[in-house]
């Protein structure tokens, strides 16, 4: 992938879509605890993208799951959609709902204190735990109060 391209997909039973700028070739593997039951294992694979369209967004529920994040699944058949900060833009897709698979690589884990032991790293990925990671959240959410 080079630079930024529009990618589009949809969840399982089709009545999610989506069309989204896709900002870079890198995928984020959350391996907290809520993702791995989100996503019936996880971790929760997710990519950057700005500009999105979601088409049948009244079909996606979402669900406040704690004092900040929010997660949005398909009613109808359950896919994971994407996860952002309350009330703020969809910074991030499932990658699973893209049709074209190619040209992205995993390049950063977080929540790896929360790994399984039966999951290895990717190689080369960048590694946050849980502590690390939530102080960058507590950065960001100060900073759109400001
Ligand atoms: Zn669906
Ligand atoms: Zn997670």
């Amino acid at each position: 992938m080079s630079g930024a391209e529009r990618r589009s997909g949809q969840c399982l039973c089709g009545a999610v879509r989506v069309s989204a700028e896709v900002t870079g070739p890198g995928i984020q593997a959350c391996h907290c605890h809520d993702c791995q039951r989100w996503t019936g294992g996880g971790p929760f694979l997710v990519v950057g993208v700005r500009d999105v369209v979601v088409t049948g967004a009244e079909r996606v529920a979402d669900y406040r799951h704690s004092s900040w994040g929010e997660r949005g699944s398909c009613a109808t058949c359950g896919s994971p959609v994407y996860w952002r900060l309350q009330g703020g833009e969809i910074e991030g897709l499932a990658i699973g709902l893209f049709e074209d698979q190619t040209g992205w690589h995993v390049t950063s884990e977080i929540f790896v204190d929360h790994r399984p032991g039966w999951l290895p790293p990717w190689p080369g990925a960048m590694q946050a735990t849980e502590a690390e990671q939530i102080a960058k959240f507590d950065a960001a959410l100060q900073g759109e109060t400001q």
